[in-house]
This record gives structure tokens, C-alpha cells and sequence, in this order.
């Protein structure tokens, strides 16, 4: 096993990640952990865009407005003002640090409108905006010599007061790291850290169909878990309404059909090719996504059918292709879908995560020394729905404020030493080679949230969910003890027990708010009113 010390330990590579990196760097030695390519994080898929208040009719009370009434008043309006408020400076910051973003003929950005919002405010590289952003910082955290990225490195557990020894204990519980595998030597090494920022993203992973990738096992909130954190509102689970519906592609990422193509006049149909959100909302195909996802699911069961249909070819064709050049070949080449003539069959998959590991506006945890952010965080911005496009300001806003506070707790840290740490402890472990077990679990679970924790959702069917996760995480924990560990083990593991925490979170909220809706509580209930859910 090797130990490895640093100033501060990021787990993960996306926004959040590379953007406190950066923010922090000057004046800290960092080790960024990365499970897989350094790219692989959810930021690079993302297509719409970055909320800002930016456009000459727009307003930071509008933003501020917009968010909080797609919160279904749940929503943190402190954090809120905060977000909003610093929206502006942060896509500055993005653009010195080499975003390009797209620009009107006047040089002007250019601003898309999306889903919940009044004014088009959505700052865009095309439909690519997640890769651009993820390039530029990667491209910055390359050259900095403070920072060390490594890849296929993934995370394991957080370092805390249960691995040391009781006389060293402190009077709070402390992080001093994680212990993480060494894709070279196939064993746990040690990474010891004054600070460290949980930045690993999202859960999409547990259900079936999602437009998550890969990486987006929960690992970040199942650590924290485990590491005796205060755990939010998971049971606030965003499904985006259109992804394209593709039997064939069942399990693994589903591709997103960003919502700006609604804001660009796209037009959703049933079967007969009627128009059915107009009867359902003001702001019909924009109105916030858990109104149109519920409705396509209410299309879906009420006609028996697989799918419903987004129509933008209306629009102009060039116009279409300069937009979504991403989208229009992706349809084209791979399902030979022309949609600037023909419309494109969608469902809806699950999208993002609005609970997660609670922190306060510093992004601090209920932890010392361990830090939050982007989507694996609760920061009480989204509420009870997020708004379009405000997760990756979210993340780049709460990273910096994390950097800032992270700059003064390292002052105070300075010179400490913990030499109590205990290595990773694999003794009485085996390679058993039963992959079997590995993929059938997975397969099982996804299943069953899909089909019981999905965007309808019944207390008959959250508690039989309840019971059969309950039974596959208690196999796979026997596993666990028994087996080498393995970077597929753990990402099971992790998703087992957050499906398991998710299902929790679900039964107690008796009520219909936001993302969550029972068909046994179909009502908003005043009890529940700014009730966080909360674990420990
Ligand atoms: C298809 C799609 C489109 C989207 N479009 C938009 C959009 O237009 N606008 C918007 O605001 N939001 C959008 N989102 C949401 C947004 O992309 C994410 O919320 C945001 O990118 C999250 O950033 P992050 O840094 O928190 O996590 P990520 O970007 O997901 O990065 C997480 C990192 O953690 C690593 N990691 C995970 N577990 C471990 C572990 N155990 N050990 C080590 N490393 C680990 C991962 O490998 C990855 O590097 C979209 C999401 C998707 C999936």
C-alpha cells in the first residue's frame, strides 16, 4: 500500500471538481482522484447550457423568481440570492479560463431559454456546453503545477474518526482523506488530506433508464453516508422529460434531447399527433420539467403507448443544425432521424439529483475538513425541483465559495499531523470471480427503481422496492467483507445502498411536492412545508 500526503483531496474531475481546483490551487498542494478518464464526469455531457442573468431585459429578481417557483417553494432562498447574484461573475470566470461560448452577430453571448424561465438566460457552446467548459478547465488544471489529476482512481471511503484510534479522536467528527485504488498495483492506497471535497456527482446510475453516465453511481453521497454525514431530500429526484426513447439501448446512457430544443418551438405529440401539454400548463412544453415528465408518463399509460414525439420541424432546417449540430447528427447517423423533417420519438429518463450531502453556503459538510459540491451536494438551492441550467452554476458558485472558506481552514490547519491512520484492511479477503453476481445485482435494482421509484410513485410500491433492496444489499455487504475490492464492487455497493437510502427518503414524505409525487398523498401537505428530509 502506498500513503500518499497532501493539502486537500478533490474526488472528481467535473466542474465542481476542476473548478475548486483552480480556485485554491496558489496556495495548496492538490491530488484530484478521478474513477475513470478525466473527462467521464456528467459535465461533459451537459448540452442546454449555464443559467445567468445576463441578457439587457433579464434580472437577477427574475432569475431569483424563476428558481424558486420551480422549487415549489422549498427552496433556500438565501442560496438562491446568493447563486443568482454571483451568476454573472461566474461565467466570466469561465470565459478567462477558456470557455468559448456562442456569441450573437454583435459579439454579444448569445442566450437560450429553456424550461421554468422568463427571459432567455441560458449561456451555450451550441448543445455542447458541458464539453467546452470541461476542456477549458482541464486544460488550465494541466498546466498548474500544484495539481496532481489521477485517473481510474476511484474512491473508496472517506478517511474519518472510525479508522483512528479512540485516543486520538477529536471532539467532531473529522475527515483526513480517502482511501483509493491504485489502478497499477490493484490495491487501496492511502491519500491523507487536510481538506477534502466530495465533487463526484450525481446517482442517475440506480434507475434504468438515465441520461447519467457511467460514473453516476452515488459513490460521493454512499461515502458520506457512511462517513456519518447529514444526507438531504434524495427522495427529490429529477426526471428529464425527453430523452430519445430507444428500446435497444435499455441500461446503458440514454440520450438527451436538451430542453432547449423546447425553448427553440419544439412541440410534444401523442400518438395521434396532438399537442397535450398545452392543456396542462401556461407555459406548456416550458413549463418546469416534473409538470412535463409527469405528463408524457400520463400520455404513455393513458394510450399504452412506449413513447411520445418532439416535433421541431417547423423551425427552419438551418436554423436547426446550427443550433443542435450535436443532435442532428447524432439522430441522423445513428437512428437515421432527420429532425428538421420528421419528429423524434422521447420518454423520460432520470436526470439529476436535488438532495445529496447537505453543506452550508461555504459548501462545508456536518463533517470538519470535508467539503461539498456540485451535484453530489444539498446546498438548498434547487428545492423541490431545479431549475434548468442552474446545476452547473450551482457547482462553479458553491465551488468557489468552498475554495474560499478551504483558503483560511488551511491556515488553520497548518502544521497538523495525523499519523494514527490505519492502512486499507483487506485481511480474510478472496478474488471469488463471480462477475455473475456483479451485473445480476445491478441489473435487479435499476429494475426495480425504475419500475417502483420512478416519477409516479405508491406507498405499496416504494415499501415492496423497500423490501427486495433491502434483501440484495444485505448480500451484496456479505460480499463485500468476503471480496477483494474492485472498482465495479464498489460502484455496486454504492449504488445498493443509496437505492436503499432513495426508497427511505420516498416513504416519508407523505405528500406530492415538487419532483416527489405519490398517487397515495397527491397533495401538497402544510406539514411538510420547508421540511428538509434529513439523515445522519
Ligand atoms: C446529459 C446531461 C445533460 C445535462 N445538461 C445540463 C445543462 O445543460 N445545464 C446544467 O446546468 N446541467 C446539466 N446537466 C447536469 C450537470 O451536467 C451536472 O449536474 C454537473 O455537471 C455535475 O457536475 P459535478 O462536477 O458535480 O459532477 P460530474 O461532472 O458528474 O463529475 C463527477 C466526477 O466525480 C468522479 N467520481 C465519481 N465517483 C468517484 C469516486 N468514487 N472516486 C473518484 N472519482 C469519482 C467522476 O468520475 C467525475 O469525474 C446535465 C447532465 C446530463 C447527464
Amino acid at each position: 500500500m502506498n500513503t500518499e500526503k497532501c493539502d486537500i483531496l478533490i474526488i472528481g474531475s467535473g466542474i465542481a471538481g476542476l473548478s475548486f481546483a483552480l480556485e485554491v490551487a496558489d496556495v495548496a498542494k492538490i491530488v484530484v482522484a478521478t474513477k475513470k478518464g478525466r473527462a467521464d464526469s456528467a459535465t461533459n455531457y451537459a448540452q442546454g447550457g449555464i443559467a445567468a442573468a445576463i441578457g439587457d431585459d433579464d434580472s437577477i429578481a427574475s432569475h431569483i423568481e424563476d428558481t424558486i417557483k420551480t422549487g415549489d417553494g422549498f427552496c433556500r432562498e438565501d442560496v438562491v440570492n446568493l447563486v443568482a447574484t454571483e451568476g454573472p461573475l461566474k461565467i466570466r470566470r469561465l470565459i478567462e479560463w477558456g470557455a468559448a461560448f456562442s456569441e450573437e452577430l454583435t459579439g454579444k453571448l448569445s442566450l437560450g431559454r429553456e424550461g421554468g424561465h422568463t427571459h432567455h438566460r441560458i449561456v451555450h457552446k451550441a448543445d455542447h456546453t458541458g464539453k467546452e467548459v470541461e476542456k477549458a478547465l482541464l486544460d488550465q488544471v494541466r498546466n498548474h503545477p500544484n495539481i496532481e489529476l489521477i485517473e481510474d482512481a476511484i474512491c473508496v471511503d472517506l478517511i474519518t474518526d472510525r479508522h483512528t484510534s479512540p485516543s486520538t479522536r477529536p471532539e467532531y467528527k473529522t475527515c483526513y482523506g480517502g482511501y483509493v485504488f491504485n489502478p497499477q498495483t490493484k490495491k487501496i492506497d492511502l491519500i491523507e488530506a487536510k481538506i477534502t471535497l466530495m465533487a463526484s456527482g450525481g446517482m442517475g446510475r440506480i434507475w434504468l433508464n438515465t441520461t447519467n453516465p457511467m460514473i453516476a453511481t452515488g459513490d460521493g453521497v454512499a461515502m458520506s453516508w457512511r462517513a456519518g454525514a447529514r444526507i438531504a431530500n434524495l427522495e427529490f429526484m429529477q426526471f428529464h422529460p425527453t430523452v430519445l426513447y430507444d428500446p435497444l439501448k435499455a441500461g446503458s446512457q440514454s440520450f438527451l434531447i436538451t430542453e432547449a430544443l423546447r425553448g427553440f418551438g419544439g412541440i410534444l405529440r401523442n400518438q395521434r399527433g396532438e399537442r397535450f401539454m398545452e392543456k396542462i400548463h401556461p407555459m406548456a412544453e416550458l413549463a418546469p420539467r416534473d409538470v412535463v415528465a409527469r405528463a408524457i408518463d400520463n400520455e404513455r399509460k393513458r394510450w399504452g403507448i412506449d413513447h411520445v414525439w418532439l416535433d421541431i420541424s417547423h423551425q427552419s432546417a438551418d436554423e436547426i443544425r446550427n443550433r443542435f449540430p450535436t443532435i442532428y447528427q447524432r439522430l441522423l447517423e445513428d437512428h437515421e432521424i432527420d429532425m428538421t423533417v420528421s419528429p423524434i420519438p422521447v420518454v423520460p429518463a432520470a436526470h439529476y439529483q436535488c438532495g445529496g450531502v447537505m453543506t452550508d453556503t461555504w459548501g462545508r459538510t456536518t463533517i470538519c475538513n470535508l467539503y461539498a459540491a456540485g451535484e453530489v451536494a444539498y446546498t438548498g438551492l434547487h428545492g423541490a425541483n431545479r431549475l434548468a441550467s442552474n446545476s452547473l452554476l450551482e457547482a462553479v458558485v458553491f465551488a468557489s465559495r468552498a475554495a474560499e472558506s478551504a483558503r483560511e481552514r488551511l491556515k488553520e490547519l497548518s502544521g497538523t499531523n495525523n499519523d494514527a491512520i490505519p492502512p486499507w484492511d483487506d485481511s480474510g479477503t478472496y478474488d471469488p470471480e463471480e462477475w455473475v453476481l456483479i451485473a445480476h445485482d445491478l441489473g435487479e435494482i435499476q429494475k426495480l427503481m425504475e419500475d417502483y421509484v420512478g416519477i409516479v410513485r405508491s406507498d405499496l410500491r416504494l415499501r415492496r422496492a423497500k423490501r427486495r433492496i433491502s434483501l440484495i444489499t444485505g448480500e451484496i455487504e456479505d460480499y463485500w467483507r468476503r471480496t477483494v475490492v474492485s472498482p465495479e464492487l464498489v460502484e455496486l455497493r454504492n449504488i445498493a445502498q443509496v437505492a436503499r437510502l432513495v426508497v427511505r427518503y420516498a416513504l416519508l414524505r407523505k405528500e406530492s411536492r415538487g419532483l416527489h409525487y405519490t398517487t397515495d398523498y397527491p397533495q401538497k401537505d402544510t406539514f411538510y412545508e420547508k421540511r428538509d428530509t434529513v439523515f445522519q
